[in-house]
């Protein structure tokens, strides 16, 4: 049995999954690591969490987060679910490396707490249960990274080496120090999850899962008339609001599987996922992903594919009539590329410094995002250098076109309708100000990405840390980070990520 330490600091957890839906998890219990270190520990979030980060940073807190000594009144189970990989549905997948502590009952609400790398489950098949140390710290910075960007996503709370030294095949292959992620999420509940016990008809499972996620995350669904129909419109609501955050920094998950897919409408599973430099719709990062079903400009309409595997198992609890319940799934799938370009759109606006919707609009992204595309422009500084142009410096964002006359007449066209909102230059200044309040400068760029993670297997943690400052406060220009606005040198080449093993 892994040692409960009476001497830990108390977990306020409560267990609501584990008691009301049997069936959906097995009991865990983490490897017993030879010598659990931190390699970061997230204190802002820690308090925020109401938890003690003072007693947290140490040896103590490293056996927690192992999972070599689970706080007292954790229950340590992996959840089990199914899921769409790249469109081919595989009916158990479940937590092969990764085991729920408990929900945290905290200030910031309800929160999964669950160690991802901690040890064999029941779910594990031919897989060692690890994580090692790149794919954690890797997770840990872009979910913080995201965070401060404004965009639902799980967290890091917590990432330690656990003594053990692991081989993993990938960009470097080799022995790599293994690593356990403390991940804090609304919760684990997955498309997968309901599709567990869908694919096996046991539609009274699919009810008690569906009761549990509309009590858990969607209240006000209770209360409508439908509440399967209004569930479903919720779960479509967050994940169009969800992707459009991504697509507004130019995020490429890289795996969304169902079982990647939270139904809390969080980012959830980073492994192959990166930051595109360039600007291209067909941008695709993952070494798995030879088909580009995950590519970047079609992260919308995958999102709209795992919401109809989610319709489709809602059907008997929308209607007993089928032909009424596929007609009210219908119609919502029908609407999700509104739904979506709602979000999109605000998003878009926003990115131009405009506040007011305008017929116009959708053109005038279309035609700047298109000649971005034609020359290759960098997505995250073109728009901080359209702020730029704003305060008078055109010079940048205009070395970036080539066709200097067509660019010229955009700027003249958004500028114009900038003036029709605002109208004199002071607004100008100020129009600026809050686009650079949207428009990161610092993103999690792959090459500096895989800087840091690879001193960070050497046991030189500095670079990480730098990195990770710059892009948890990615809005605010400081002359020290100036290095991490600037894309990969082209000699640096193609950059693919492997899976997050
Ligand atoms: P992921 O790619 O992390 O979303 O994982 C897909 C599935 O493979 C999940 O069921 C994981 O639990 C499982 N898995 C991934 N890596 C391992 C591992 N090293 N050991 C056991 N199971 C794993
Ligand atoms: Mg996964």
């Amino acid at each position: 049995m892994p040692q409960s330490s009476s001497a830990a600091p108390p977990f306020a957890f409560e267990h609501s999954l584990a008691q009301e839906l049997p069936g959906f998890y097995a009991p865990a219990q983490a490897a017993n690591f030879p010598k659990p270190r931190f390699l970061v520990l997230n204190t802002a979030l820690a308090q925020d969490l109401g938890l003690d980060a003072a007693r947290l940073n140490g040896a103590q807190g490293a056996a927690i987060f192992s999972g070599n000594a689970p706080p007292v009144n954790a229950r340590p189970i992996a959840l089990a679910y199914a899921g769409h990989q790249f469109g081919n549905f595989v009916p158990l997948l479940g937590d092969g490396r990764a085991m729920l502590l408990g929900e945290l009952i905290s200030p910031l609400g309800r929160r999964d707490l669950a160690l991802k790398g901690s040890g064999r489950t029941s779910f594990s098949r031919g897989g060692d249960g690890r994580a090692v140390i790149g794919p954690v710290l890797r997770e840990y910075l872009v979910s913080e990274a995201l965070h401060a960007l404004g965009i639902p996503t799980t967290r890091g709370l917590a990432a330690v080496t656990t003594g053990e030294s692991l081989w993993r095949p990938g960009a470097y292959p080799g022995e790599q120090p293994g690593a356990v992620l403390t991940r804090v999420a609304q919760s684990h509940i997955r498309v997968g999850t309901f599709e567990l016990y869908a694919a096996r008809g046991d539609t009274a499972q699919v009810k008690r899962l569906a009761d549990y996620t509309i009590a858990r995350h969607y209240p006000a669904a209770r209360a409508q008339p439908n509440p399967y129909s209004a569930l479903l419109t919720a779960v479509a609501e967050a994940q169009a609001k969800l992707v459009a955050g991504w697509m507004a920094v130019g995020f490429v998950h890289g795996v969304m599987n169902t079982d990647n897919t939270s139904i809390a409408g969080e980012t959830l599973d980073f492994g192959p996922c990166a930051f595109m430099d360039a600007y291209h719709p067909k941008t695709v990062f993952s070494s798995i992903d030879a088909q580009g079903r995950y590519a970047y400009g079609n992260q919308p309409v995958m999102a709209r594919w795992n919401l109809a595997r989610l319709a489709e198992i809602l059907l008997p609890l929308m209607a007993s009539n089928e032909a009424e319940a596929r007609a009210l799934a219908h119609a919502e799938l029908a609407a999700f590329p509104d739904r979506y370009a709602v979000h999109w759109q605000a998003a878009a606006r926003a990115k131009l410094g405009l506040q007011r919707a305008d017929s116009g609009d959708a053109e005038l992204i279309g035609w700047l995002l298109a000649a971005m595309q034609t020359e290759a422009a960098d997505f995250t500084l073109t728009f901080r250098e359209l702020a730029m142009a704003l305060r008078g410096d055109t010079t940048p964002v205009r070395a970036r076109f080539n066709y200097a006359a067509d660019f010229d007449a955009w700027l003249t066209r958004w500028q114009a309708r900038l003036a029709q909102e605002h109208g004199t230059d002071q607004a100008q200044l100020a129009i600026a100000a809050r686009m650079d309040t949207v428009n990161p400068l610092y993103v999690p760029r792959n090459h500096r990405v895989e800087a840091a993670l690879e001193a960070a297997k050497t046991g030189n943690l500095s670079p990480f840390h730098a990195l990770l400052a710059a892009v948890t406060q990615p809005f605010t220009a400081r002359t020290e980070w100036a290095a991490f606005a600037e894309p990969a040198p082209p000699s640096a080449g193609a950059f693919t990520t492997f899976c997050g093993t």
